[in-house]
């Protein structure tokens, strides 16, 4: 696994690569983003956006927290909610034309939300509340389903709920019913290495191949 050393080498490759052989992409980029994807993604290190998509500097704003959730619309004058903040300064601030929520296999939120495994961390912990807003999800969870297949249930449930949490945002739905941004919901399954795509009108996701 990389260590420091290992990062800087790695920032040395980055700085020679943009700023020593190829100046073109900063060129402007130093002045002005005006990136047209927002990606809403987990924290997990396995799952970084831009790794995942081969995008360059300057092509996604990236917003990332634990289990790839949208919180409700809850607005109040003194709230201090960084994710709404974040996705309200790409939706009214930046030219963005769509909106990705991309969640994963084997999410530690997702999973730590159907095991309860932070029940007992009571009013202390930022992670309880935090995940509880997909909570539905473990709600929907089928009867007759094989207990392996809750996990990758609920991840991809969570997923629906934050698009319809999304949905709620006026500035976001504004700009989708004039079709000005569109929404996609992505599945990232790391035992197989595909990408899965949600379909909007049957709500399953499918396998993406090119
Ligand atoms: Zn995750």
């Amino acid at each position: 696994m990389p260590d420091i050393k290992n990062m800087l080498k790695g920032y040395q490759s980055f700085f020679t690569k943009y700023y020593e052989v190829d100046h073109s992409i900063f060129k402007d980029l130093k002045y002005k983003q005006s990136p047209k994807i927002l990606v809403l993604s987990c924290c997990d290190s396995r799952v970084d956006p831009a790794i995942l998509t081969t995008a360059s500097p300057g092509e996604m704003f990236v917003i990332r927290n634990i289990a790839n959730i949208v919180p409700p619309y809850e607005p109040s004058w003194d709230s201090k909610h960084g994710i709404s903040a974040a996705i309200e300064f790409a939706v009214t601030c930046l030219d963005i034309e769509d909106i990705i929520i991309l969640g994963h296999s084997d999410c530690g939120g997702i999973k730590a939300m159907v095991d309860n495994t932070m029940e007992t961390r009571g009013a202390n912990s930022f992670i309880l509340p935090w995940i509880n807003i997909i909570k539905e999800a473990k709600a929907n969870i089928p009867k007759n389903i094989d207990d392996s297949q809750k996990y990758c249930f609920c991840e991809q449930e969570a997923i629906k709920i934050s698009i319809n949490n999304l949905h709620k945002f006026p500035w976001v739905e504004d700009k989708f019913t004039r079709k000005k941004i569109d929404i996609h919901g992505w599945y990232f399954n790391m035992h197989n290495g595909l990408l899965y795509i949600l379909n909007q009108e049957t709500q399953v996701f499918e396998p993406y191949y090119s």
